[in-house]
């Protein structure tokens, strides 16, 4: 008997066996799985951060599939030809993947798709990045949502399926093809020594994803919505490292978030809010693409924010601009490769306020730190930050990094942690950021903590007088 067409299911940031619409339902299908990773050039081009993150993602995932029979084949090259190429080696009759949404990634599929198709290959993508397809929520006058709330009204009732159960076993194909080496693909090569010190903080794999779901919802939901803004508290889920992967799917944590809701746990119904914020900056990355790359309202074009990548946004990015709040959260991105929510926004608005630097160099510098990269959500939030995006914080709207310790830090326990010349007895956090950053900015724990860059009143005055003659 011949064996039956092998589907492929080309993987890409949905590094997980649940909730995972395509994979399920190739297996069920009872046709072998040939799953695949491709390095293509784009991929390449990733921040040193997210680039060693897809690494350990690819990593774990490859012993998640063994343990069902399978296992990860790796290809380098352009995905047209490489998916093409196996296909052909393999005798594959379908590509399967599962849908994206930002602008590069719709254009590459788009090519993708059509080279397939031309060659005789079915080619279908499936949803599983998001709860609700982009094009699938619209307001009342059959548009697309420029503002947060509304699209929260619209889609908090609406029925999210159940995800899928993981499949217990994957059929393997009767010969296996070539795969690639993953040391041979050096992603971790420009993380330099800063690779020791970020794997101490990354929470890598499918079970390791559920289990910190699991952690959240026993711990800290409850006071989800009091504790989030508290940068120094262990309060919200982390969850958006292993979102940012897929190694745990959105249906699987708003079914959570929402049951914990039904059982009267007083943060959930605040955190399905926070999921939907991540629903809201892939549907704007979708219907306006140009979000990731310019001002989504035309009009701040003319704003005079300067583009010059000089001493001051290096100071900026090495967290010494001498505003504790803004460096102790910029060091604890770099030590971590996460930023709390609060962090993002005083130092986005420093940067693009205090200091008047154009919010795509802080945009750009998340990219290359952040182990939790999205594009979607990281253009947004940029955007909200700088003012020029929808539903964003007006311009006007500076933030005093000093009132928001006194508020949010009192105790500078979160500014202590991070940063060592602030600290009489620094911590491993703090110490850790000067064994990670380029030994070329000859930074050391014993040097004196910087003057700022602008004196707070100065830098809000000069932002208005910007902002009034524009
Ligand atoms: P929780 O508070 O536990 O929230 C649960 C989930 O909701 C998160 O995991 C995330 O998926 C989603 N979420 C929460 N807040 C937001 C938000 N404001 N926008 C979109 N989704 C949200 N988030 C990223 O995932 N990747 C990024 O690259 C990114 N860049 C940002 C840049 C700026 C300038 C700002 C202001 C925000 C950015 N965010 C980004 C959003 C937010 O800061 C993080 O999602 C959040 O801090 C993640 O921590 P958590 O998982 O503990 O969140």
């Amino acid at each position: 008997m011949t064996e039956p067409k092998p589907i492929i299911i080309w993987f890409r940031k949905d590094f997980r066996l649940a909730d995972h619409k395509a994979l399920c339902e190739a297996s069920r299908s009872g046709r072998p799985i040939i799953p695949v990773v491709v390095l293509d050039e784009v991929t390449e081009t990733f921040g040193a951060a997210p680039k060693w993150r897809l690494a350990q993602a690819i990593e774990h995932f490859n012993d998640r599939l063994k343990a069902v029979g399978s296992r990860l084949i790796l290809r380098r090259g352009t995905f047209a030809d490489e998916l093409l190429a196996l296909a052909q080696e393999t005798g594959a009759g379908d590509i399967w993947w599962t849908r994206a949404y930002d602008p590069d990634a719709i254009m590459r599929d788009t090519k993708v798709k059509s080279s397939l198709k031309e060659a005789g290959i079915g080619a279908e993508s499936w949803p599983g990045h998001l709860l609700f397809e982009p094009w699938a929520v619209t307001t009342k006058q059959g548009g697309f949502f420029k503002v947060y709330s509304p699209m929260w009204r619209a889609v908090k009732d609406l029925d999210v399926a159940p995800p899928d159960p993981a499949p217990l076993r994957l059929m393997a194909p009767q010969k296996w093809p070539d795969s690639d080496r993953l040391s041979g693909w050096a992603l971790d090569k420009s993380m330099d020594r800063g690779a020791k010190v970020l794997a101490r903080h990354a929470n890598v794999g499918e079970s390791a994803a559920h289990a910190r779901l699991a952690n959240f919802l026993s711990g800290s939901i409850g006071a989800y919505k009091e504790r989030r803004d508290y940068p120094a508290q262990n309060a919200t889920s982390r969850l958006s490292e292993n979102l940012a992967w897929g190694e745990i799917g959105p249906r699987t944590v708003w079914h959570a978030g929402l049951h914990a809701h039904l059982e009267g746990q007083r943060g959930a119904e605040h955190f399905l809010k926070e999921l939907v914020w991540r629903e809201f900056s892939y549907h704007l990355a979708f219907h306006t693409p140009e979000i990731t790359h310019k001002n989504w309202r035309s009009e701040w074009d003319a704003f005079p924010w300067s583009d010059h990548e000089d001493e001051e946004v290096l100071r900026w990015k090495q967290g010494r601009t001498g505003v504790p709040l803004v460096d102790a959260a910029m060091r604890e991105m770099y030590v971590t490769g996460h930023m709390h929510n609060r962090g993002r926004m005083i130092v986005g608005s420093y940067l693009t306020k205090h200091m008047l630097k154009h919010w795509r160099i802080g945009q750009k510098w998340f990219e290359e730190c952040l182990i939790d990269w999205d594009p979607a959500a990281n253009a947004m939030g940029w955007q909200w930050v700088a003012g020029s995006g929808p539903d964003a914080a007006p311009y006007f709207r500076i933030f005093n990094p000093e009132t928001q310790a006194q508020k949010f830090d009192a105790e500078q326990t979160y500014i202590q942690r991070f940063v060592a010349e602030r600290a009489p007895d620094p911590g491993p956090e703090a110490l850790a950021f000067f064994d990670a950053c380029p030994r070329a900015w000859g930074l050391s724990p014993d040097d004196p903590y910087p003057t700022p860059i602008v004196g707070l009143a100065e830098g809000r005055q000069r932002a208005l007088a910007a902002y009034e003659a524009r």
